[in-house]
């Protein structure tokens, strides 16, 4: 059985989401926007899934603005705040995934970095450096995709706020594994995905205060507070909700399971010769877990695990192919070398301790191939 530890890049659908979607899928017809009852069935179950996601993030239904996804809701989130807002600058943090970094860098001299320490977290002080009185939005990620460190947003909102900058977050990777609190938190907008939650692939949402001033980007109909337009996915919408759901009650249990499996490879691979756990002594989520293995290319590493039937990442999902080294381990100051050697690990609520061991296992003989080789080339020459 091939094990699979790729769950930040996707999720495998839970079955009972997908019993949720499937009467959307057929049986029930209707356009959410028509007025008879085909349509107001369907327009009803977007509304109770609304409030299933508000109640994950802890914000209110109304502050739901459903996307394909965490990709949409990035871009929807920059490019729309900027055509609201022209000549206003906009900071965001080195580390954010590209779906946010690729159109902030678009925007050319608008978007200030803001830098990220060796530990993978913003602190206010590079906050400060970014901002000036011509800031107007800050963007900082809730938990990276990479190395899974969480980040202390309370005092960074702090300092947007004192600095009269709207925040948004990106919480694609937090939402399901960690709690939020949109409504408390001070927060004005905040991009979660459904696939990363057990949920289907091509739906998302953008969570917005309505004091954010945004343009939408898409025309041609009123949907989704008017800043989305087009016909809503009401099955993806109807999973997603199910999937968030699940995910707040379940939220604390698989939270508790990955701890055990994440410690438990962490403790195995500090044991391995050559290993750097990335940000280890910075606070995670509970799945993830970024190491770098000193005198290996990560994608080869990858492919050599891939053929012992075990499937993780090099850096993040969303920029493989690429050769040169991880954005955000660039932006954490680790060495090129080191930094291309990446490999992550993302559990998933169905791995299992045989997994970790099946992986430990597998890295053990593949350092080892590899430095019995090496002794024997020296020997040789
Ligand atoms: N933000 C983060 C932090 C992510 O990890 C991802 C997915 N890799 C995205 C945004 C993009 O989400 P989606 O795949 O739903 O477009």
């Amino acid at each position: 059985m091939a094990v699979y530890l790729d769950n930040n890049a996707t999720t495998a659908l839970d079955e009972r989401v997908l019993q949720a979607m499937l009467p959307y899928m057929g049986q029930v017809t209707g356009n959410p926007s028509s007025v008879h009852r085909f349509g107001r069935l369907q327009k009803d179950a977007i509304e109770q899934a609304r409030e299933s996601v508000a109640r994950l993030v802890g914000a209110r239904a109304e502050q739901v603005v459903f996307t394909s996804g965490g990709t949409e809701s990035n871009n929807l989130l920059i490019n729309g705040f900027y055509q609201h807002n022209r000549g206003s600058r906009i900071a965001v943090s080195a580390i954010e995934h590209m779906s946010l970094l690729e159109p902030a860098q678009n925007l050319g001299d608008m978007v200030d970095i803001i830098e990220a320490d060796e530990n993978g977290h913003i602190n206010n002080s590079a906050l400060e450096q970014a901002v000036d009185e011509r800031t107007s939005l800050v963007s900082v990620m809730t938990a990276n995709n990479e190395t899974g460190v969480i980040q202390d947003l309370s005092l960074l909102i702090d300092f947007a706020a004192e600095n009269n900058c709207f925040f948004h977050t990106d919480a694609t990777q937090a939402a399901g594994k960690i709690a939020l609190d949109f409504a408390g938190s001070g927060i004005h907008a905040m991009t979660v995905s459904a696939h990363k939650l057990y949920g289907p692939v091509g739906v998302g949402a953008l969570i917005i205060d309505k004091r954010l001033p945004i343009k939408k980007l898409q025309f041609g109909g009123s949907q989704e507070k008017n800043l989305r337009a087009g016909t809503e996915n009401v099955p993806a919408i109807v999973g997603f909700g199910k999937a968030a759901e699940l995910a707040m009650a379940e939220m604390q249990m698989n939270a508790r399971k990955m701890y055990q499996l994440r410690d438990a490879l962490e403790k195995g691979l500090k044991e391995l010769n050559e290993v750097s756990v990335f940000a280890d002594r910075a606070e995670r989520l509970p799945n993830t877990l970024q190491f770098g293995v000193n005198g290996f290319d990560g994608e080869t590493l990858l492919m050599q695990l891939d053929r012992k039937a075990i499937a993780v990442s090099s850096g993040s999902a969303c920029t493989s192919g690429k050769t040169e080294p991880s954005h955000v381990l660039k932006a954490m100051k680790v060495p090129d070398a080191l930094a291309n050697s990446a490999i992550r690990v993302s559990f998933g609520k169905h791995n299992t301790m045989s997994d970790v061991e099946a992986l430990l296992a597998a890295l053990h003989d593949i350092i080892e191939i590899n430095q019995q080789s090496a002794v024997m080339m020296a020997a040789t020459v």
